[in-house]
């Protein structure tokens, strides 16, 4: 059941149903609407976006991933050969070129990845595992863009395709993928859990979805507090499933839920359509089994701001706050005439002990502006670290006063101090 954070008011361009993050997003200038389920990434949202990038990045890189970029336009014969041109029907944006062929833009690559591997030749069994992925854009005209980020039309996916030997292999490689995922969102410091899942129109015959738990989630969880079971609706009879599991249907909880990550072990679906195959030692012609791993990597962003914001500031989960530290010297003609070369010997001090930081201090000379204006702006925009430099500052032994904006703690530091707390 989805409960609206706020109405905005009719006849406004945004005039949508809008839940927190959306909210928060926009009223900040993170993100602008350009069509329905359309919008303009704005600097501090791309900054966090690339910062998500980059985890995913890692963490793709420690299972053995390579990463490509496909083109967003594939050509409708790859998907009538699966027959999802028809079956995946409403949700392609269909396009046609000058000489009258079809295209559509690229909602997922399960067609585009198999072909291109296919193109190249039988591989060689020691060329397995393959496990390729990309962080591109992907299109869905879905029939109710909403919520911002959360349900666009035009968003980012990570992708992720694998290719092995056999299915002990590809399950090895589920199971990678699967731990790189968890890695991921314990180290953004999400709460998530992991449900078994329908294929879908993906298809495959085993599938886990990662969520995080919201009101605002679109999709019904359920959950066993016995023995652990956790499945979405979708999948169809739970209590059926949760026999299987612990025998009672006493215990099972329902819970709303984000989706934020999927996993299909693929078998060999679309390896068989395109003939991606590989000669074994044998020299024998076999047929790859697959596997699929995307991960929302905009709706994690909006969904991380909508589980961590209150209802009127943005928080982040650390690694994705687009800045650290925000420095606020006082207003030009008070008392504390001066703090704006302290702040700047502060920032130069910071970037030097802290040169991991270099990057993430912002520096606020609008210093026509008050102190308590630019605070109030800064932990709505959720940066961790807040540093004021007041009349304390202009001491000859200064304190500044540091603001831990998750915590709402506020103490004056020494600069030793304060760089041990920074770094
Ligand atoms: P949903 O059930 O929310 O429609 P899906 O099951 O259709 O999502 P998948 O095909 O599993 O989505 O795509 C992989 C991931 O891409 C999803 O887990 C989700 O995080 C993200 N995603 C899917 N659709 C959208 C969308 N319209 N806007 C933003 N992210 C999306
Ligand atoms: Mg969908
Ligand atoms: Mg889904
Ligand atoms: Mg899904």
């Amino acid at each position: 059941m989805y409960r609206p954070a706020m109405v905005l008011p009719p006849g406004s361009k945004q005039s949508v149903l809008s839940c927190k993050s959306q909210r928060l997003m926009m009223e900040h200038g993170l993100i602008r609407q350009s069509s329905p389920g359309v919008y303009h990434l704005l600097p501090l949202a791309l900054r966090s976006l690339e910062k998500l990038i980059r985890l995913i990045d890692e963490e793709m890189h420690s299972i053995g991933g390579t990463k490509i970029s496909m083109p967003c336009m594939t050509t409708s014969e790859l998907w009538k050969a699966t027959n999802r041109w028809e079956t995946n029907g409403p949700e392609l944006f269909k396009v046609e070129d000058r000489h009258g062929i079809q295209y559509c833009l690229g909602p997922t690559h399960e067609e585009a990845v198999t072909d291109l591997i296919a193109s190249q030749g039988r591989l060689s069994h020691k060329q397995l595992p393959l496990r390729i992925y990309q962080i591109t854009r992907k299109f869905r005209d879905e029939k109710r863009p909403r919520f911002g980020l959360l349900r666009g039309r035009e968003f980012y996916m990570k992708d992720m395709y694998t290719f092995d030997a056999n299915t002990e292999n590809a399950i090895k490689t589920y199971e990678a993928v699967n731990q790189a995922y968890c890695r991921l969102f314990n180290r953004l410091q999400l709460h998530f859990v992991k449900v078994s899942a329908d294929t879908g129109s993906i298809g495959g015959s085993m599938s886990h979805e990662y969520h995080l738990p919201a009101d605002t989630g679109e999709d019904e969880l359920w959950f066993c507090n016995r023995c652990g079971f956790g499945a979405n609706k979708e999948l169809g009879d739970i209590d059926i499933e949760h026999c299987s599991h612990c025998g009672t249907t006493n215990s099972l909880e329902s819970r709303q839920g984000i989706e934020v990550g999927h996993a299909f072990y693929l078998g060999t679906k679309y390896s068989k359509v395109f003939n991606a195959d590989y000669s074994d030692s044998n020299n024998q012609t076999r047929t790859t089994e697959m596997g699929c791993y995307g991960l929302g990597v905009t709706r994690i962003l909006a969904a991380a701001i909508e589980v961590s914001s209150t209802d009127n500031e943005i928080r982040w989960p650390h690694l994705l706050a687009p800045y650290q530290i925000y420095i606020i010297p006082s207003k030009d003609g008070s008392k504390e005439a001066g703090a704006q070369p302290i702040a700047v010997g502060l920032y130069d001090q910071i970037v030097s002990h802290l040169p991991h930081l270099k990057h993430e201090i912002i520096l606020d000379d609008r210093n026509h502006m008050t102190i308590g204006k630019r605070m109030k702006e800064a932990k709505s925009l959720g940066y961790p670290f807040v540093i004021v430099i007041g009349k304390k500052a202009l001491q000859p032994e200064p304190l500044f006063e540091l603001c831990n904006v998750n915590t709402g703690e506020t103490r004056y530091l020494n600069t030793c101090d304060l760089f041990c707390t920074l770094s």
